[in-house]
């Protein structure tokens, strides 16, 4: 593909969050004409109230062996940090049960693999994304986990062999390092383990809007539309089709449409088990305190990461559908873990959010050709590491249309694994 081309091919990307904006931006630096399509503002849907962390080292799957122990729990207790509401496990079983198929050991370590490969780069492919505006977005701080906990549990000790396997480098630290690293934290803290390796954006929204300015700056068009149906000829999609009339031709389609994905993708043939994996933020204006780096507190599950418009509270998982009204009591009660761990924090101004990670069985996104569809193309399934994902999500993208060899074995994440 070639600016210069004549003809240079038009390109569909649905879904401007951080997924769709990153491989719109690649797709549009590569030549091709791209439109980018949102029903809403770009970076407003999961992309924009996430945690922030950009993790080259995440490489833990969630279903890991012995997990199965741990369900019971999270009928138990609608405000733990992993919850499952009664109503929804009707429609969330089969994807529990594929969860649960994929925490066999025999799959973990390829699907580690695969995770490690996909964020390994996620630094340097941000960095040659933003050029100038990397430095204020990004800060290459390192990231910490902490347990009260004294001693690591198996699954601990799984996912710290999976990180040696995989060259992940980390510093085990004491409650005396820790609090050198983080003098505000609580005592109490035992154990803890730093990442020098990985970041932290200081804005998530920021971050995706900033993608779209350069996308728009290089020539490509953003459009506001809900995409409602593809029009077909034979096995390709020529047009994308909305309301009042909106009707866009197209030479290749790339479906980046977070947890909407599931059910489009579905509509265009392939069955992809996709479940809103619910997560929660709180957001302190004036937090008086910072964390020193991005932490997280392992023991809840929930994170904290010092942005430039304040401190915010991330974490948890909650199955309950898409569309279940928010559990506000969930964001009071990171509110109240926070304010454990640095009791100085100030929670005066907080805001409240929640949204949707597209999260699969296996942990690992779908990246890759239609079954059905020659010219349709999927990005979408991050789950809690989207962020950290897009950047080679977009350059596989790129690579795939291009016809040229991946730069990763991309066939972990194909559509007809499922
Ligand atoms: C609490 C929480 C903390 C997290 N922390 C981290 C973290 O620290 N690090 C990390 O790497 N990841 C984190 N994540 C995960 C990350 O935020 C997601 O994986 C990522 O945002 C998914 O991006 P996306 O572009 O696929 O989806 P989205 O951001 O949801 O974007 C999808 C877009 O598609 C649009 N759309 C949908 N349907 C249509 C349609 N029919 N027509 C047109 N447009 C449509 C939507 O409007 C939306 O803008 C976290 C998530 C949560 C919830």
């Amino acid at each position: 593909m070639s600016a210069s081309s004549m003809q240079r091919p038009r390109v569909a990307v649905i879904g401007a969050g951080i997924i769709g904006t990153c491989t719109a931006l690649v797709l549009q630096r590569r030549g091709c004409a791209v439109t980018l399509i949102d029903r809403d503002e770009p970076g407003m849907a999961c992309s924009f109230g996430n945690g922030g962390a950009i993790s080259p080292d995440f490489c833990v799957p969630s279903a890991l062996p012995g997990m199965i122990k741990r369900v019971p729990r999270w009928f138990a207790d609608p405000l733990g940090p992993l919850v499952i509401r009664w109503g929804h496990v009707p429609a969330a079983l089969p994807w529990l049960l594929r969860w649960l198929s994929a925490s066999r050991m025999s799959r973990v370590d390829a699907h580690s693999a695969a995770l490690r490969a996909l964020h390994a780069p996620c630094l340097s492919r941000y960095a040659s994304l933003l050029g100038t505006h990397y430095d204020g977005l990004i800060e290459n701080t390192g990231q910490l986990y902490v347990w009260k906990s004294p001693h690591a549990s198996p699954t601990e000790m799984l996912a710290r062999a999976l990180r040696e396997r995989h060259g992940v480098e980390t510093q085990a630290l004491d409650e005396a390092l820790i609090r050198e690293i983080d003098p505000e934290l609580a005592p109490g803290y035992t154990r803890g383990l730093f990442f020098p390796d990985n970041g932290h954006t200081v804005n998530p929204l920021r971050l995706t809007q900033t993608l779209v300015r350069l996308f728009q700056e290089t020539g490509g068009a953003l459009v506001a539309a809900q995409v409602r149906e593809f029009e077909r000829q034979g096995a390709a999609v020529r047009a994308l089709v909305g309301d009042a009339g909106w009707r866009l031709e197209v030479d290749t389609v790339v479906l980046a449409a977070g947890i909407q994905s599931g059910a489009l993708a579905r509509s265009l043939g392939d069955f992809v088990p996709l479940q809103a994996e619910r997560g929660y933020h709180v957001m302190l204006p004036d937090p008086r305190v910072r964390p020193a780096v991005k932490i997280a507190n392992r023991d809840l599950m929930f994170g904290m990461t010092p942005m430039e418009h304040g401190v915010r509270i991330a974490g948890t998982a909650e199955y309950a559908g898409i569309d279940a009204p928010m559990n506000p009591r969930r964001a009071e009660v990171l509110l109240e873990a926070a304010k454990r761990m640095y009791p100085r924090l100030n929670g005066e101004g907080a805001s409240f959010w929640m949204g949707c990670r597209p999260s699969t069985p296996d942990s690992l996104p779908v990246v890759g050709r239609a079954t059905r569809l020659s010219n349709l193309y999927y990005a979408f399934g991050h789950g809690g590491t989207g962020l950290t994902g897009a950047p080679m999500t977009a350059e596989l993208i790129g690579q795939m249309l291009a016809g040229e060899a991946c730069g990763i074995d991309a066939s972990p994440y194909r559509v007809d694994r499922f």
